[in-house]
């Protein structure tokens, strides 16, 4: 289908990874929280292939605030248009709320490709710490490839980006 969701809980990257997939600058980033309260669409165009991004509102695990329930609801709404999910977490920052919104989320997502892009790995020091997590998750979520970014300086930005274009359908041509 060539549309993809970007979720994850707020100030993961989201929208920095949305402006690198797209290589120019349409989403908000902020240092704020709750800065994308709708999608955000943007399309990457290569030759006559278009992937369509949509970068979602964060997820929150507190529902009581009607404005969250509404974030949740335009982020689960977003994963029913797509045929791929890149769950954003921060490496940085990973709290027992992320697993709880990872569960969530990998129901939500069913048989769609999934991947585990998890952020900011330009301010990580002890990586080796990082990685273990990372395969306990895998077996825990099953995620079609653990991809760790950064959404700032673009490290394996391209690795999701080549993802994306695998779920592309083919290309149609026409010939005279
Ligand atoms: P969102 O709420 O998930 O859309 O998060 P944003 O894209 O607005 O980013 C939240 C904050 O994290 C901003 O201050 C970004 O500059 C910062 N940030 C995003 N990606 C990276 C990254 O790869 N490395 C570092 N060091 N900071 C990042």
């Amino acid at each position: 289908c060539g549309m993809v969701a970007i979720v994850g809980r707020p100030n993961v990257g989201k929208s920095t990874l949305l402006n690198r997939l797209l290589g120019q600058k349409v989403s908000i980033t902020s240092r704020k929280p709750q800065t994308t309260r709708h999608r955000i669409m943007g399309i990457h165009t290569e030759g006559d292939s278009q992937i369509v991004f949509i970068d979602t509102p964060g997820l929150h695990m507190e529902e009581k605030r009607a404005i969250n329930r509404l974030m949740n609801r335009a982020a689960a709404s977003s994963i029913a248009d797509v045929c791929m999910v890149i769950f954003v977490v921060d490496g940085l920052a990973w709290t027992a709320d992320d697993e709880m919104v990872l569960n969530k989320l990998r129901r939500g997502a069913g048989e769609r490709k999934t991947v585990l892009a998890v952020n900011k790995v330009d301010f990580i020091k002890d990586k080796e710490a990082l990685f273990p997590h990372l395969e306990t998750l895998q077996q825990k979520f099953a995620f079609d490839d653990i991809v760790p970014i950064s959404a700032k300086n673009g490290t394996n930005v391209d690795r999701l980006l080549d993802m994306a274009k695998a779920c592309l359908p083919e290309s149609v041509h026409f010939f005279p």
